[in-house]
């Protein structure tokens, strides 16, 4: 199985390559951003609590994230391979995400961290506010929280897959295209 992080800042254009990824590699797409929005959409329990942190650029608490990803992963018990957008975001998540692939005689093939400069994702996601219809990407006081949540409490999850030789950093500013080509080649040296 071919078991793909999709990793970077907020704005780093994650959504975008996964839209190529899916194409090329036919893998499953999961997303636990557009999971949290689908579940506020529909007013659930998941949903609302989820808004709580959302609102305010802060992370989803842990088991609450793990859970929804596990249950999605055991909807698609088909799935030649995965694409984790957004996924892990914590130490903790990243440890439960093995053992549960591993349960499953599987791992994480490869962690793709697509590298963004600061002011260029704040221009990108004050942008993207202008369609998305995302609250988050509206307010630069919430842009500003969710970059400052990337530093601190999620880019450690690329020295952790670094440290056994899975992550890779990918330059991510250039044509939707060219960064494709990157991760294609990174894809492609990893497996297959
Ligand atoms: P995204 O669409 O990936 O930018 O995620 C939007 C928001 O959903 C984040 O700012 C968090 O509040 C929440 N979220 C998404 N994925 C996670 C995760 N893996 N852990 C905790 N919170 C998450």
């Amino acid at each position: 199985m071919l078991n793909i992080i999709l990793f970077g800042p907020p704005g780093s254009g994650k959504g975008t390559q996964a839209e190529k990824m899916i194409e090329k590699y036919g893998i499953l797409h999961i997303s636990t951003g557009d999971l949290f929005r689908y579940e506020m959409g529909n007013n659930t329990p998941l949903g609302l609590k989820a808004k709580e942190y959302m609102a305010k650029g802060e992370l989803v608490p842990d088991e609450v994230t793990i859970g929804m990803l596990e249950n999605k992963v055991n909807a698609n018990p088909d799935a030649q391979g995965i694409i984790f957008d957004g996924f892990p975001r914590t130490i903790p998540q990243a440890e439960a995400l093995d053992v549960f692939l591993k349960e499953k005689n599987t791992e994480v093939t490869l962690l793709l961290a697509l590298d963004v400069p600061e002011e260029e994702l704040t221009k990108r996601l004050l942008k993207r506010g202008e369609s998305s219809g995302r609250a988050d990407d509206r307010d630069e006081s919430i842009i500003k929280n969710r970059i400052q949540v990337y530093k601190s409490e999620t880019s450690q999850v690329f020295d952790y897959y670094n440290q056994v030789g899975k992550s890779v950093s990918i330059h991510g500013v250039g044509t939707i295209d060219e960064i494709f080509e990157s991760i294609s080649e990174a894809i492609d040296q990893a497996c297959c």
